[in-house]
């Protein structure tokens, strides 16, 4: 008994320490950004260093620096190599690991670019970086160190120029967002001002942002892209853009999304960012979001500003989507596994999820609400409900079967969200208390 108190006041102890690690200790106010490949194919995967580079300025947190608020499906790890103390931690998703859910990945080996910021180091420190599968089981990892005198860190900066849409306050106190230009000629930087500010708007017009506006800074960076536009593959338009971002990618119409993080990291160099939305000068449907990755929106399809903010809801609060299929059983979310997101479940823990919002009289599963013509999985109906009754759908917190692309197995929080379709105008109440979480721990 006095043994395990004992190991219990070390571990409250360790914890303490861990959290009373000041920024100044290890880091100086500049970033460190570390390039990776991440290749394989649908059964294996392997990560690759390609180089170092640093940028003025650190405009990402400095509290809970160890601490992911989420798992993810990756994390890099800095260590310092005395102490084997974690001093900083970040966790993120990669357009790799989706790729590898793909039929594509059954036939041929691909390779990926990625790219992410750390604090520079002030002494020798060991960076680990590592990919988990679809059980949260590490399946690659790879541990260097990092010296930061290293002669080869080469100091970076943009020729792109870039201003403030929105200050909420001092970078290092709120949450930074770069707006690059996609598709923009030199000729067109008036009308990305004008876009950029209405994705500005767009983002901060929409709860729970529009109220905690003053935590985030938004930033247009104004790349110029050789041709207007974005490549088009199916109708075999091809341009020549900032982002090389294109639509069709793993052959779905829709999905627009690049694979070119090296070029984007470049425009952005100096530039006091955290998180990306390559705003892409296009009508056509179609974004994507990455947790901690990137976010690629349309300027001016309709629905922009739906599809900016669900894909944000993604990119920025590591939502999952709530639709699903009804052909889709199986894939992405085992069933023996909560899901990281904080918006889907598994019921496998449940109580780690929103058990707490909901009803106590709510059964779980939660039968879905039924109303004349509505169907969840075909919701063009929604707009033709009334006003209490699209509420209800809404804002009946339960654990609805199908969501995460699964008519089966996963549970969504709310019958519709912003997270399932864009006729919605809101988040679930689920997914609004993640994204306040997410807002606090940036900025708290
Ligand atoms: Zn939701």
């Amino acid at each position: 008994m006095k043994k395990a108190t004992l190991l219990l006041t070390a571990l409250f102890l360790g914890a303490v320490s861990i959290f009373a690690q000041q920024f100044d200790d290890y880091f100086e106010d500049k970033t460190l950004r570390l390039d990776y490949i991440f290749a394989g194919d649908s059964a294996t995967q392997e990560i690759f260093f390609q180089e170092a580079s640093s940028t003025p300025q650190w405009a990402g947190r400095r509290h809970h620096l160890n601490q992911p608020l989420l798992k993810g499906n990756g994390q890099i790890t800095v260590r310092d190599p005395q102490s084997r103390q974690v001093i900083y931690a970040n966790s993120f998703s990669s357009l790799f690991q989706e790729w590898q859910s793909t039929e594509e990945a059954t036939q041929v080996k691909k390779a990926f670019e990625n790219c992410f910021q750390v604090p520079y180091p002030k002494q020798i420190v060991e960076v680990t970086i590592s990919l988990h599968d679809i059980h949260g089981r590490v399946s690659a990892s790879l541990t260097h160190t990092i010296s930061p005198d290293d002669i080869l860190i080469r100091e970076k900066s943009s020729s792109a120029t870039w201003e403030y849409l929105h200050i909420g306050g001092e970078p290092q106190n709120c949450i930074d967002i770069a707006i690059l230009a996609e598709g923009y000629t030199a000729n067109d930087q008036e009308k990305f001002h004008d876009d950029a500010r209405r994705a500005c708007g767009f983002l901060l017009g929409h709860e729970p942002f529009k109220s905690m506006a003053n935590k985030f800074n938004i930033i247009a960076v104004s790349a110029e892209s050789a041709e207007r536009g974005v490549s088009v593959p199916r109708k075999d338009t091809w341009k020549k853009t900032a982002a090389s971002s294109h639509y069709d990618t793993f052959y779905s119409d829709r999905y627009l999304m690049t694979t070119n993080m090296q070029d984007i990291y470049d425009q952005l160099a100096g530039v006091p960012f955290e998180h990306i939305i390559v705003l892409a000068n296009t009508s056509l449907y179609g974004g994507g979001g990455i947790y901690n990755s990137i976010n690629v929106t349309t300027s001016d399809h309709p629905t922009a500003r739906q599809v900016l903010v669900h894909e944000f809801g993604h990119s920025f609060g590591g939502l999952g989507d709530e639709y699903f299929y009804d052909d889709q059983y199986s894939s992405m979310y085992p069933a023996d596994k909560e899901p990281w997101e904080p918006n889907l479940t598994t019921l496998v823990d449940f109580s780690s999820k929103w058990a707490d919002m909901m009803d106590k009289k709510t059964a779980v599963p939660t039968p879905p609400i039924k109303y004349k013509d509505y169907n969840a999985r075909n919701t063009f109906t929604f707009l033709q409900l009334n006003e209490k009754q699209q509420h209800a759908l809404i804002h009946t917190v339960g654990a609805y079967e199908g969501g995460g692309y699964q008519s089966k197995g996963v549970y969504r929080p709310a019958m519709e969200c912003r997270m399932k379709i864009n006729e919605v105008e809101e988040f679930c109440p689920v997914c609004t208390r993640a994204l306040i979480k997410m807002i606090e721990y940036y900025t708290e």
